[in-house]
Order: structure tokens, then sequence, then C-alpha cells
């Protein structure tokens, strides 16, 4: 009953249009194999985040399919595709609750013990411990008193405890310090590992440890390399 896929994603001759008039995906072709991280980037409305919400099945293609592990999105039972694929996006980094409910939204079963092994192991818990009531303490949407870097962080945690096989993570565009720069990149190697990702990429730490670079230019892949072939 519980289903794990391997998490081998597959765009065959897809089209995708939001009105009639307009196709931003014309006949588009792409191969993830499983394990693999995507750094995905191109300039504003190439078409990087229609991309990412065909996989997450916000939307279905007008034409052709996504498939996982050679299954339809559309043919998935809509549980095993909220376990199989989390897409992060920057909007959704925190909601008002605890930092606690916060790590566990998704896998609302998931023990104390697990919520603070997911902090750990993307290096969380030391803040979260430094905070006024620990894993208690109140976090706003925008974060109220946790930075910017720590709101990731918390959400990296999230995506962590839910241990999907595919990920997808529009990376926050918003600067960060030097220090959790630093932190938000090692935690996401961790993240990364052991599972399917693209990420919608803005900074260069991160096409630089990506598998494959997707350059993305009016809904076609124009580049695609390793980092160091770009
Ligand atoms: P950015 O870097 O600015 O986030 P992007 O590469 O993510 O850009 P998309 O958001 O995928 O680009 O948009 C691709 C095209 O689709 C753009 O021309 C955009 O205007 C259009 N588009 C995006 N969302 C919608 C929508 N909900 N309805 C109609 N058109 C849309
Ligand atoms: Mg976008």
């Amino acid at each position: 009953d519980l289903w794990k896929a391997e998490g081998h994603v597959r765009f065959d001759d897809v089209e995708f249009a939001y009105t009639p008039e307009r196709v931003i995906l014309p006949h588009f072709d792409l191969d993830i194999p499983a394990g693999q991280t995507i750094a995905l980037v191109g300039s504003t409305g190439a078409g990087k985040s229609t991309l990412a919400k065909l996989i997450s099945r916000f939307y279905d293609p007008s034409d052709g399919r996504v498939t996982l592990d050679g299954v339809d999105l559309r043919d998935l039972h809509p549980k095993d595709l909220r376990r199989a694929i989390v897409m992060v996006t920057q909007e959704a980094y925190l909601f008002s609750g605890t930092v606690a409910d916060n790590i566990a939204l998704g896998r609302p079963d998931a023990s104390f013990d697990e919520i603070v092994a997911a902090a750990k192991a993307v290096g969380a818990h030391a803040f979260i411990e430094s905070l006024p009531n620990g894993y208690d303490t109140d976090v706003n949407k925008r974060g109220g008193r946790v930075s910017a870097g720590q709101r990731q962080l918390i959400s990296f945690a999230r995506a962590f405890l839910a241990n999907p096989a595919v990920l997808i993570l529009d990376e926050a565009t918003s600067s960060l310090d030097i220090p959790s720069e630093r932190l938000v990149q090692e935690a996401l190697q961790t993240l990364l590992a052991d599972r399917t990702a693209v990420i919608i990429a803005h900074r260069l730490s991160t096409v630089a440890i990506a598998d494959r670079v997707l350059v993305m230019e009016h809904g076609r892949i124009v580049e695609d390399g390793a980092p160091a072939e770009l």
C-alpha cells in the first residue's frame, strides 16, 4: 500500500498554455533520472515556475504527459503524488504556528524526536534551541523573530521530514548574510542527497552543486549540461 517512488521524472512531448492564445511550453521533452539534482536557470518569464508547477501537478499539460517512474501524474493517487513530490516555494516558507508545527507540516504524524532529527539533519537545531521557547516558539508568516536564512532552514527541515522522492525548490531571491548563506548551502546539500531535485536557482553556489544545469528561454531548453561546461 505504501508506494515509494524512485523519482524518475519525464516530460513527453508536453505542450502547456495558461490561455489558448499563448503557448508557454511548446513540444517540451525532458528526462530527469532518479536522484539527479537539476538547477534551472533563465530570464524572467522563461517558464521555470511553469515547469515546476507541471511536475508538482499544480497544472496538467494541454497535450503530452508528465510521468513519475513511467506513470502519468494524472493516474497517480493524489496521496501518492503528494508524498512523492514536494514543492518548496519562497512564499510557503512559514505559516503561523510553532516552529515544530512548521516542520511537521505534511507529516502531522511525526513525533517530536523525528522533528528534532530533521532539524538537526539540516543544521537548524542550534538556532531553534536558542529561540525563547525553542521548538514551541510561535512564528508568523513573515517569520517574526527568525531571519530569512533561518526561515529557509525551517522549510528545509520540513522537506527533509517529508522525505519526498522528488523535491522542487524555488530558491529565495532575498540576499542572506554570509554565515547564513553558508548554512543554507550546507543544509541544501543534505536535503538533496538521495532524491531527485529541480531547483529554480538564483545563487551561483546552488548552480555549482547541481549535477546538471538547464537554461530555459521562451519555454525551451537552450542549454543542458554539467555546471562546469556552462
Ligand atoms: P521568473 O524568473 O520571473 O519567476 P519564470 O521563468 O518562472 O519567471 P513563469 O512564471 O513560468 O516564468 O512564466 C512563463 C510565462 O507564463 C510568462 O510569460 C508569464 O507571464 C506566463 N504566466 C505565468 N503564470 C501565468 C498565469 N497564471 N496565467 C497566465 N500566464 C501566466
Ligand atoms: Mg518563476
